[in-house]
């Protein structure tokens, strides 16, 4: 199987696109989703509540951002 980091690939959770590696769905273990809904799935695996995770998922996109 190819992989290829290069290509703009549409994210089947949230409808973005990003670029580079992508995550695997805990939902399926094979479809792969942007790094933020990765992120998002790992803090729903550790219990943490929709607010906290929207928290998170905030300050990461912002550093990202600088
Ligand atoms: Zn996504």
């Amino acid at each position: 199987m190819k992989t290829t980091t290069d290509f703009l690939k549409t994210c089947p959770l949230c409808g973005k696109e990003y670029k580079g590696h992508p995550a695997i769905s805990r939902v399926d273990n094979q479809t792969p989703i942007c790094p933020t809904c990765g992120t998002r799935q790992a803090l729903e695996g550790l219990g943490l509540k929709p607010d906290e995770i929207d928290k998170i998922i905030q300050s990461i996109l912002k550093s990202n951002e600088l």
